[in-house]
């Protein structure tokens, strides 16, 4: 067990401020030296000694996804050989970025400090973990969160969710982890795997399971909490920066965690907001400098004091990035946040587990809107009420954005088991396409 370890929990925000710019300050030196930087600067007329405080730090422009897709390499801070793990991600773009990370030590605090305190804000020491560790896609959670086990002497297991997930279901069963750690979408298919077998998900002896990877809607929270007799911990963090950004106390408040990055908030013009964009700079992963970087996800920093105690600021309203879905009906193309309509929806109806898939056909024009929902407790006169309500609202939806698109469509809304739709890397594939 690491013997450094930095609580912040209870702490002033003045003082939680205060080292973290001296964080910040360390990864602005940091990276001065390496080449994107000190292009930027350069172009920028940006001198880094002049600035001294996170106002100043506005001065250097965001850091965007698709800068570190261009040149991964000149992101690079550390020789070769100090490089411990290198992660890969491939976008929609198909070039894919390349992440370096520096070794996991118990001389470096910082991400060691981000998991025990989760682990205190719900005064909970797993004693066996299991991790899914995704092996295609960005596969950086896994080994990362499977060497902080190792340091903290927690027993852990990890299984690749590509395997199928009943087998998943059985080793699980065998193993019975306290812990699991694991994106939603996938604790929904394993619990629903046993409940196929007449197993009872109790079985399995979790305690809590840390989602993670995607968002954790109302409905997996409430599924998953009812069939394990768990409790779900929702995180919010970032592969790329490798940053862990929030996590829940006790009292469901997503608090930030400010032990290995810096979080801020910008509006539209790119000035500090209380709302606005999430822009992160990193400073536990030395071997890659970044600074300023957009993840796309929008959310509000509320910095009032919390029911737990605790002033470290919550993130409120957090939206994921979503490009709007160009829907075609009858020749006319209207655009949606559809990810954002569809979660809404699906929230309103505890009894389905909210994944869902949207399907246009772009020669017939029919739209297909496809719900996971747990058969064993659905009759089949309770789906069909959900499929008339879900289509009524969802075409009056279209309706008000698009006077006479909502008599015009035609859609079919569907519930099908968990695990229809199509996953992969433990992660719900987002169909929200036209086919
Ligand atoms: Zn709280």
């Amino acid at each position: 067990m690491p013997e450094k370890i930095l609580d912040f929990e209870k702490e002033d925000m003045q003082k939680v401020l205060a080292w973290q710019w001296r964080q910040v300050r360390a990864a602005l030196k940091r990276a001065s030296r390496i080449k994107f930087y000190k292009d930027l600067f350069q172009k920028e007329k940006i001198n880094i000694e002049k600035i001294k405080d996170f106002k100043g730090l506005e001065l250097i422009p965001v850091t965007t996804e698709e800068d570190l897709r261009a040149d991964s390499y000149s992101f690079l801070g550390y020789p070769m050989k100090k490089i411990w793990r290198i992660f890969a991600t491939s976008g929609t773009t198909g070039t894919p970025k390349i992440i370096f990370r520096e070794p996991i030590s118990p001389e470096r605090p910082e991400i060691l400090s981000v998991w025990i305190n989760i682990f205190r804000r719900f005064r909970f020491w797993p004693e066996k973990a299991a991790i899914m560790r995704p092996a295609g896609g960005l596969a950086a959670s896994g080994p990362v969160t499977a060497k902080i086990m190792e340091l903290l002497e927690i027993p852990c297991i990890t299984l690749s969710p590509e395997s199928e997930a009943e087998k998943t279901a059985e080793v699980l069963l065998a193993v019975k982890p306290d812990l699991l750690v694991v994106s939603p979408s996938f604790a929904a298919l394993i619990v629903y795997e046993l409940k196929k077998k007449k197993i009872n998900p109790r079985k399995l002896g979790v305690r809590a399971v840390i989602s993670t990877g995607e968002a954790l809607r109302a409905n997996e929270r409430f599924y998953l909490e009812k069939e394990l007799g768990a409790r779900v911990i929702n995180t919010y963090g970032a592969a790329d920066p490798s940053v862990w950004i929030a996590s829940e106390c006790e009292k469901k408040g997503m608090h930030i965690l400010p032990y290995t990055s810096y979080v801020e908030t910008v509006d539209s013009s790119g000035r500090k907001s209380d709302e606005g964009e999430l822009l992160v700079t990193p400073f536990a992963n030395r071997a890659m400098p970044l600074l300023r970087y957009r993840l796309g996800d929008r959310a509000k920093l509320d910095g009032r004091k919390c029911a737990c105690g605790r002033k470290l600021p919550r993130i409120t309203a957090l939206e994921r990035r979503e490009k709007p879905t160009a829907l075609k009906v009858e020749r006319k193309i209207v655009r949606l946040p559809l990810r954002k309509i569809l979660t809404q929806l699906a929230d309103e109806e505890p009894k389905i587990s909210s994944f869902f898939n949207f399907h246009t056909d772009k020669v017939s024009g029919r739209a297909r809107l496809i719900f996971e929902a747990d058969f064993y407790r659905l009759k089949k006169s309770a789906r069909k009420k959900i499929e008339d309500s879900f289509k009524k609202k969802f075409l009056s939806v279209l309706e008000s954005r698009e006077k006479g698109m909502g008599k015009a469509m035609r859609l079919e809304v569907k519930l099908v088991p968990i695990g229809e739709l199509p996953r992969r890397a433990a992660k719900l594939v987002s169909q929200l396409t036209e086919t």
